[in-house]
């Protein structure tokens, strides 16, 4: 086994430590960029490691579909593929199932209400018959060309092996906040036998695989799922699934779970990154995260700054030549204004979702290293107070 983990400081559950891959070293906490395509939408891989970037999360579920994980292997793997030389995890192809099946008919997120409307989720060619999920796997209608698809645990992992990312994930049942009890257990008890599955099928020495605990908002299956999962011989743990309906729901569910994960591994928090998440999650014993929130919302031209997010079309903002935020160091805040931010967003300009890009992800970077730093000397809480005193949820 190339890859290790190891616990640095611990305060209370929030701890710093450093996991060893074959593309370098992940200072945990870590935040890492989705990049779905095998891109962070506008960013160069330079550009990713000027903002302070360690890994990336790429989907196996796009990148099975197109261009295609054989093709990937044959070209040299993903890290070649995509110029990016740093770590790279996967998912597992599961949340698809998730999003294209419950997900769409429930309209919502991994938190009910997290994306009002804005599930990221194709909505051809028809939405009930997009996903089907049965004991060997899932079968889906590809969004691309509504073929026949069919993504089991084995799969799963053969095809996360010829991306050869890093970290890869378990193949798991996502369920949505509005599942019932019933049908929440169903999907974690299959998840569990996926998982005896995925680590049949995991051969290779140089890759991470997680386990993924799922439950939903129940505390009996969360806990029941920690312990199943927690037990077998996984490199790391996620906590996936959904989350409950509030923010409230979200840190019971860590609360019940991460409790009894072995300390010893590596603990990853699926699909979250707001920065009011970032100190409750790493408040209670998570390593990693990884979210498409800071992306996609700079897209949408909603910018972070110390007291809160800010819609940078906004009309107020036509002569405002300050930058997004007076105390971000990042390259669009160190050249451009508001003004000129928000004439890009308004004409529609490429350059504004690039430069947006840039400033949203090296703030959560940013924030995600002074975290970690004050791990280390021990002044989390007060770092937490100083920050969200001013950061104003929107
Ligand atoms: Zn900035």
């Amino acid at each position: 086994m190339t890859l290790k983990f190891h616990v640095l400081d611990q305060h209370g559950r929030a701890r710093t430590g450093r996991i060893e891959t074959p593309h370098g070293v992940v200072e945990t906490p870590a935040f890492f960029p989705v990049g779905t395509q095998a891109t962070v939408k506008t960013l160069t891989p330079d550009d990713l490691r000027a903002i302070g970037a360690q890994g990336i999360l790429a989907n196996t579920y796009h990148l099975f579909l197109r261009p295609g994980a054989e093709l990937i292997q044959r070209l040299g793997g993903l890290h070649r593929f995509m110029a990016w030389p740093g770590t790279i995890m996967t998912d597992s192809g599961g949340y698809q199932a998730f999003s294209l099946g419950l997900a769409l008919e429930h309209g919502v997120g991994k938190i009910a209400k997290m994306f009002p409307g804005d599930v990221e989720a194709p909505t051809r060619p028809s939405r009930k018959a997009l996903a089907r999920v049965t004991d060997d796997g899932v079968e889906f209608a590809s969004h691309l060309d509504g073929s026949r698809q069919v993504l089991t645990p084995e799969i799963s992992i053969t095809v996360q092996q010829q991306l050869s990312a890093d970290l890869i994930l378990a193949f798991d049942e996502c369920t949505s906040p509005l599942s019932d009890y019933a049908y929440t257990r169903d999907a974690m008890e299959r998840t569990h036998r996926w998982a005896a599955r995925c680590l049949d099928a995991w051969t290779s020495t140089n890759q991470g695989l997680y386990g993924i605990v799922q439950g939903g908002a129940y505390q009996d299956l969360r806990e029941h799922s920690a312990r199943v999962v927690g037990a077998l011989p996984f490199f790391g743990l996620a906590i996936g699934g959904s989350l409950g309906r509030s923010k409230s729901d979200m840190h019971d569910v860590l609360d019940w779970t991460i409790p009894l994960l072995p300390e010893e591994k590596p603990r990853h928090l699926l699909g979250i990154g707001e920065p009011e998440d970032l100190f409750a999650s790493v408040e209670r014993g998570i390593d990693t995260f990884d979210c498409v929130a800071p992306t996609r919302l700079a897209r949408h031209g909603s910018l972070y700054t110390a007291d809160g997010r800010i819609s940078i079309r906004k009309v107020v903002y036509r002569e405002d030549m300050a930058p997004i935020d007076e105390a971000c160091p990042c390259y669009t805040c160190r050249h451009f204004s508001r003004a000129y931010l928000r004439h890009l967003f308004v004409a529609e300009e490429i350059l504004g979702y690039r430069l947006a890009t840039i400033h949203n992800l090296h703030f959560i970077l940013t924030l995600v290293a002074r975290i970690r730093q004050s791990i280390a000397d021990g002044s989390f809480a007060e770092l937490k107070a100083e920050v969200l005193a001013r950061y104003r949820a929107a």
